[in-house]
């Protein structure tokens, strides 16, 4: 089974799964570089897994769907392009002869969910759309700080091998920020040089790892004095491990 991120837009990843013979993907924005990679793979698509609502990753759900007859799933309570097999919390599928767990991830987007594998050739795997990024997370659109916060801790508390599979390259820019609030962590520091050196060869910085994200990640620290501490100099009235969430989140939407 190999994974691959295909590259869309201007800095989304279109992860695909395959073996010899079938693939899936999950949030496919653009068919386009899909359909080359089938191609060029000489794959057949068999799943399409959908993480939640916005454009850059369902827009190509419509086209790969009537041209694979590929299934698709996708959250249970969002708007989606029909028809699909919706998916809530525990909920399990199949595909390419894995199985893979549903969790809710509300806050990016109120329906928001992520898939879980547990074996993949030996490593689980997670795919988490727009909630968890390497060294950052998602924009709170429809959720509130608290949700985010408990989706986030649901999604850490996955095995620490877990390959973490994101749906943009924003390391770069969001290990800037990362540096900024938490600037005494060494391994944030190595991190930041090592991603710098994929992304001058043109290499992603993904998949990540939940043992590394709990090592850099500010939004999976929040419980930490030095993130306390820095979301204190940005709102003094942080406190606690939401309202610690909450203004580092914001403080990034303004960075
Ligand atoms: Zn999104
Ligand atoms: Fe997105």
């Amino acid at each position: 089974m190999k994974l691959i991120p295909i590259p869309a837009f201007a800095d989304n990843y279109i992860w695909m799964l395959h073996d010899e013979g079938r693939a899936l993907v999950v949030d496919p924005g653009d068919p386009q570089p899909v359909f080359k990679a089938l191609q060029d793979l000489d794959v057949k698509l068999e799943a399409i897994l959908v993480t939640h609502h916005h454009h850059d990753h369902t827009g190509g759900v419509d086209a790969l769907r009537v041209s694979t007859g590929a299934t698709v799933f996708g959250p249970l309570k969002e708007t989606m392009p029909e028809p699909l097999t919706r998916l809530k919390d525990g909920d399990q599928l199949r595909a390419l002869g894995l199985s893979f767990r549903v969790m809710d991830v509300p806050g990016h987007t109120a329906g928001h969910i992520a898939y879980f594998c547990e074996n993949a050739d030996g490593t689980p795997l997670l795919f988490c759309g727009d909630t968890l990024f390497s060294a950052g997370c998602g924009r709170l659109f429809e959720g509130t700080p608290a949700q985010m916060l408990t989706s986030l801790d649901r999604l850490a508390a996955l095995p620490e091998s877990t390959r973490v599979c994101c749906t943009h390259e924003y390391t770069l820019s969001n290990l800037k920020f990362a540096c900024t609030v938490d600037p005494d962590n060494e391994t944030l520091k190595r991190y930041r040089e090592s991603a710098q050196v994929l992304r001058d060869n043109g290499q992603p910085t993904l998949p990540s790892s939940l043992a590394l994200e709990r090592q850099i990640n500010p939004f999976l620290r929040t419980r930490q004095p030095a993130l306390i501490q820095a979301a204190q100099s940005f709102d003094a009235k942080a406190h606690d491990d939401v309202s610690t969430f909450a203004a580092l989140r914001k403080w990034k939407n303004q960075f």
